[in-house]
């Protein structure tokens, strides 16, 4: 039962959100952080000048990074990736991980490659893989090198511990000759025992500091292709060091709240820090970190970008939150019928509802829903009843309505005409 708690959660959050955009109490009320003014008014000023808080408007302008033939920065759709949780050596589990995310809208996987064995794997993994990869790498230059000799599409590495300045001048050489652009990804718990020192610990401004003596390491080899991530495990510091790192640089911005939880709590606390950050134009590529497998991360991920208007992909399932009219188990219904509908991508509005009185009327707006009765239940389209059907068959009923109306959807055919 995990994940429809989570995405319950998530779309409470959202909903939340929501009603505090249109009431324009807006960022000002979540993000009294003191600096940061500058982009808070741009915020209010787009909503003034549009009258649409929409959070595309607000996006910062960044160089354009290609990994592989995805586009990062450069006003491309922020993009969605995650991270296998598999040993790399393991091939096959790892390409059929691999699978799963791209199933659930994957963009782009990053692996970690601890040794040389993980590099073998690495020239199948590859080979095999419909999405481009790249390569996470601690302290040994010598593995960067390997895997960009396999055609790794990208790096997540730290100039600062991955060798010399003569070792990271060979590795940004190396990446620029296979077009793969390198990701500094500071992360709050391994910053430098000196900046600590000097910021009092890991403040945002550290964090800043930290990805800046990174990036001067590798614009003075002359390499550009560069994305940075700046991840703490709280909201207000992540927001903060990448509000002060977009006034320095135009690099893209991959954004996430590292080490977040569990799929309840590490939800609720992605969703909050990137909805800001996303609010703020900051963010380029997005990656959240559960404690869950990494499908459910992509699923969070896209479902905050869903709500967001930022990307239109997964379907918006709208349920109610029961009340003593319902006479039905709709947890278990509402996981039976969301992970049936798993692999849709229409945004297509589902409703499932508690109960026959009240359900359709309350969820009108859906293009599809059903709501349950004891022992039967009804579909509904935009509102209006399309037909009873007996409880044993209503799921896999409507499902396959569900999935017919999305088919006309894709078509451009209007729903309106068959309710
Ligand atoms: Fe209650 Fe029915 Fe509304 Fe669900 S749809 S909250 S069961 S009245």
């Amino acid at each position: 039962m995990g994940q429809p708690c989570a995405v319950v959660v998530l779309r409470k959050w959202l909903e939340a959100y929501e009603r505090l955009k249109v009431g324009r109490l807006s960022l000002h009320h979540l993000t009294s952080t003191g600096s940061g003014k500058k982009t808070r008014t741009r915020m209010t000023q787009a909503i003034e000048k549009t009258g649409d808080p929409s959070c595309s408007t607000v996006r910062r302008k960044t160089q354009l990074v290609m990994v592989g033939n995805i586009a990062v920065g450069g006003g491309a759709p922020i993009v969605v990736q995650s991270m296998t949780k598999t040993d790399t050596r393991d091939t096959n589990v790892t390409l059929s991980q691999i699978e799963r995310m791209k199933n659930a809208g994957c963009e782009i996987v990053r692996i970690a490659i601890p040794d040389r064995d993980a590099v073998k794997a690495l020239r199948e993994i590859r080979r095999r893989s419909s999405i481009p990869l790249i390569a996470d790498i601690h302290f040994d230059h010598r593995l960067a090198l390997a895997c960009l000799d396999e055609g790794i599409d990208g790096l997540r590495i730290n100039p600062g511990n991955i060798g010399s300045m003569a070792d990271v001048r060979e590795v940004a050489l190396a990446a620029k000759e296979n077009s793969a652009p390198i990701r500094i990804g500071v992360n709050s718990g391994s910053l430098e025992e000196d900046l600590l020192q000097k910021h009092n610990g890991a403040t945002p401004e550290a964090m800043v500091e930290s990805a800046l003596r990174h990036i001067r390491i590798l614009e003075d080899v002359g390499f550009d292709q560069i994305k940075v991530s700046l991840k703490a495990s709280d909201v207000f510091r992540t927001l903060q060091a990448y509000r002060i790192l977009a006034k320095e640089v135009d690099y893209p911005f991959h954004a996430g709240i590292t080490e977040a939880g569990s799929i309840v709590s590490g939800t609720v606390k992605s969703t909050v820090g990137l909805t800001l950050l996303l609010c703020e134009g900051l963010v380029d590529t997005i990656r959240v970190s559960l404690t869950a497998p990494p499908e459910e991360e992509v699923r969070v991920a896209y479902l905050i970008l869903s709500n967001l208007g930022l990307r239109k992909r997964l379907p918006n399932i709208i349920s109610c939150p029961i009340c003593g009219r319902c006479e039905v188990d709709l947890l278990s219904i509402l996981s039976e019928i969301e992970s049936r509908l798993a692999s849709l991508k229409n945004p297509i509005d589902i409703a499932v509802m508690g109960c026959m009185v009240n359900g359709p009327g309350e969820a009108k707006e859906a293009d599809i829903g059903v709501a349950f009765g004891r022992k039967a239940g009804v579909i509904f389209k935009k509102g209006k009843l399309l037909r009873k059907v007996k409880m044993k068959e209503i799921i896999s009923e409507f499902v396959e309505e569900v999935l017919s109306v999305a088919g006309r959807m894709e078509k451009g055919e209007s729903l309106s005409r068959e309710a």
